[in-house]
């Protein structure tokens, strides 16, 4: 969805090399600053890899069916990326990452779960909202 480096990417770039670097160069000489700096790198895509799967994982549709029966396009309406069930669908929008609605037909959002710290999703009670 997004491509190219933020400033908190190129944050964590530098806390990761940087700290591989230092790390490896005071274990290892230069040489070992450079294997520091690969490996601070290496660590880093990984776990990048590893959050951007996590922010693309969606919950379940609410018709029951399992797995990604999401097809995903840009809404012109209402101005976002939108997910249609291809089983009976339904159409959600994932609000910030952390918020998964259904667009009702008239255009209107309707909260249904909430992103959990870890990565699961858990509902929304609606009267809490
Ligand atoms: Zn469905």
């Amino acid at each position: 969805m997004r491509n190219g480096w933020t400033v908190f990417d190129l944050l964590w770039l530098v806390v990761f090399v940087g700290g591989g670097l230092a790390i490896g160069g005071r274990v290892h000489g230069s040489v070992g600053a450079v294997v520091g700096a690969c490996l601070g790198f290496g660590l880093l895509s990984a776990l990048g890899r590893l959050l951007r799967q996590e922010a693309e994982r969606q919950p379940p549709c609410q018709c029951g069916v399992v797995g990604s029966p999401f097809k995903t396009s840009h809404d012109q309406k209402i101005k976002m990326i939108v997910s249609t069930c291809s089983s009976c669908g339904r159409v959600y929008a994932q609000q910030r990452g952390s918020i998964w609605n259904e667009v009702l037909p008239d255009g209107h959002l309707t909260p249904i779960m909430r992103r959990t710290f870890l990565g699961g999703w858990k509902s929304i009670e609606k009267n809490s909202v």
